[in-house]
């Protein structure tokens, strides 16, 4: 179910008077999912929606039938300057959850499920779905399981995940090795659909976020800002643009 990953590596921003960012535009028939590690992002959307996510928070955003919105560094953030690193996720939506009503679900840090592991050093904190035992507080329209494993220095975890779902890894922060294999920093992992298991371990310690999910194996005709099955459901989405129903939203 993921079509994307957009992920800014850890990069120092010298301080702005001006917006820093995205200004509006629109999404259909998929989910923005915000992930930040270091620095504020904030939001506005032409459904009246908007907020701020810092370190460790995620904003899971529904965009289904049709919002507009515009992504910045936070204002107070820009204005001083400072490290960021985040990565932003494009989760499909399967044919009947298309056109859902926009939702937005800011998830914090601190409202994820924290998992001590069996290294006795290492950590989870699960977003959706459940690893390790533990179940994320995100709602999900298809099955999707997405967590972040602090790995401590030395540190060696095992988790088991469905074979004919869609696994990958991204390595956030630190060297890490995955199934034997070396997985180093700010690389994705994509993992074959030949097992279960997946033993993941650092020698200096390691962030890791686990992507999993059932495929949805349904046409994907994609341009731009949209996601959907058909190439006619893509120029209803422009047409929908332009006849304001995807709202209005000033820059
Ligand atoms: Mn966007």
């Amino acid at each position: 179910p993921f079509f994307l990953l957009d992920y800014g590596a850890l990069t120092e921003f010298p301080p702005r008077e001006e917006p820093f960012g995205v200004g509006p535009h629109p999404h259909r028939g998929f989910e923005t999912v915000t992930i930040a590690y270091k620095g504020k992002v904030e939001h506005h959307d032409s459904r009246g929606g908007g907020g701020i996510i810092g370190e460790g928070d995620v904003q899971w955003m529904t965009a289904g039938s049709g919002v507009l919105h515009k992504e910045y560094h936070e204002k107070e953030f820009a204005r001083k300057g400072g490290v960021f690193h985040m990565a932003q996720l494009w989760v499909n939506l399967p044919a009947r959850h298309k056109m859902e009503a926009p939702r937005y679900q800011p998830i914090t840090r601190a409202e994820m499920a924290q998992v001590p592991l069996p290294d006795g050093r290492s950590q989870a904190r699960v977003i959706t779905g459940e690893l390790f035992g533990a179940k994320g507080p995100g709602r999900t329209w298809t099955p999707i399981t997405t967590a972040v494993i602090e790995l401590a220095a030395g540190g060696l975890v095992r988790f088991e995940l469905p074979r004919d779902w869609n696994t990958a890894v991204l390595v956030v922060e630190g060297d890490a090795e995955l199934n034997g294999s070396a997985a180093p920093a700010h690389h994705l992992a994509v993992l074959a659909n030949d097992g279960e298991v997946v033993e993941a371990g650092s020698t200096e310690g390691a962030t890791l976020l686990v992507l999993s999910g059932e495929p949805l194996n349904e046409p994907i005709v994609a341009y731009g800002p949209f996601l959907m099955n058909t190439e006619e459901e893509i120029h209803q989405a422009f047409a929908d643009v332009r006849a304001g129903k995807f709202g209005v939203l000033e820059d």
